[in-house]
């Protein structure tokens, strides 16, 4: 297929090499040139630059995957262009209902829009391992599952268009959540005495265990291979978390859901960001709660 790309960054550059892996031709559009570049370098002939968005549009693509960092660089992208007959995919995480509001007005100009937000993070990217998170008409779905494949491995229908990303804010509310509360108990237990191996094995046969506690474990050296392990360098960022419980209690506002511990883990992943910790991996939350 001939498609556009726009978004080339940590995320959008590894899922548009495996487009081109896949044999699909590229055209790709980022507000940073170098990635453009390597793009363009990367697809070996079949990737091309586009100097706007709009340009992409307009070039007879069938399809155009967008992976930006918030909903205004989404709003930016499809609200202003011509979109008729183009799908739009976008793997961006925003908030469901700027989610929905563009695929609406999209709909009223004559395209189809999903919103497929992802997990699995980089490494996912690079692995075409990602998990997408599918809103919008079922039988588009259907006809663009080839294209999710080349990016990822688990590709999940949520419903109509939005769901996607409702799907994506409840996990991540919940993995700030359990991720704090893993932290709080493991430096509660150290500190009263316990080996954290040892106390990390038991949480981990017991009721308390979560993927925060088992595969991810906040505390230094419990396992390997993970950010705790190596300096809280690389993983998922403080600051990326910090944005998800945002998009997760800026939505419950809305909605006027009661999200008590969600918006207690936004204040704590804000105060974090705040002492300069947001680049480090999200998990160094447990920082607040050991002596350094
Ligand atoms: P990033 O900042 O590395 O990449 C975003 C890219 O978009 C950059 O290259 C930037 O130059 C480009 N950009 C910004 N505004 C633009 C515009 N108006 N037009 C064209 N390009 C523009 O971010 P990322 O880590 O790739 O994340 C992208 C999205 O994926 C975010 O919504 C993020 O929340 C989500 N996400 C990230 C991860 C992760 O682990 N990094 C995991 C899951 C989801």
């Amino acid at each position: 297929m001939k498609l556009g790309f726009i978004g080339l960054g940590n995320m959008g550059a590894p899922m548009a090499r495996n487009l081109l892996k896949a044999e699909h031709e590229l055209i790709v559009f980022d507000v940073i040139q170098s990635n453009v570049d390597a793009l363009v370098q990367a697809g070996e002939g079949r990737a091309s630059a586009a100097n706007t968005p709009a340009a992409i549009l307009q070039a007879g693509v069938q399809a155009v995957v967008t992976m930006l960092p918030a909903a205004q660089h989404v709003k930016s992208v499809y609200l202003g262009g011509n979109v008729k007959d183009v799908v739009l995919i976008d793997s961006s995480t925003i908030d469901p209902m700027s989610a929905r509001e563009v695929a609406k007005a999209a709909a009223e100009k004559g395209a189809l829009m999903l919103d497929a937000p992802v997990s699995g993070g980089t490494g996912g990217a690079e692995a075409g391992t990602l998990t997408f998170m599918v809103g919008g008409d079922e039988g588009l779905f259907n006809r663009t599952k080839p294209l999710f494949q080349s990016m990822g491995k688990n590709i999940v229908y949520c419903g109509g268009s939005g769901n996607g990303q409702v799907a994506k804010v409840a996990n991540n509310m919940l993995l700030g959540i359990s991720m704090i509360g893993t932290a709080e108990a493991m430096a509660l237990g150290v500190s009263l005495g316990m080996d954290a191996k040892v106390l990390a094995g038991i949480i981990n046969t017991s009721s308390g265990r979560c993927w925060s506690s088992d595969t991810y474990n906040p505390y230094p050296g419990v396992l390997e291979n993970v950010p705790a392990s190596r300096g809280y360098i690389g993983g998922f960022g403080s600051d990326l978390m910090l944005k998800d419980l945002g998009l997760a209690t800026e939505a419950a506002k809305l909605s006027r859901q009661p999200v008590p511990l969600g918006s207690l883990a936004q204040q704590i992943y804000q105060t974090f960001s705040l002492q300069g910790n947001g680049g480090l991996d999200f998990s160094a939350i447990i920082k607040l709660f050991t002596k350094s």
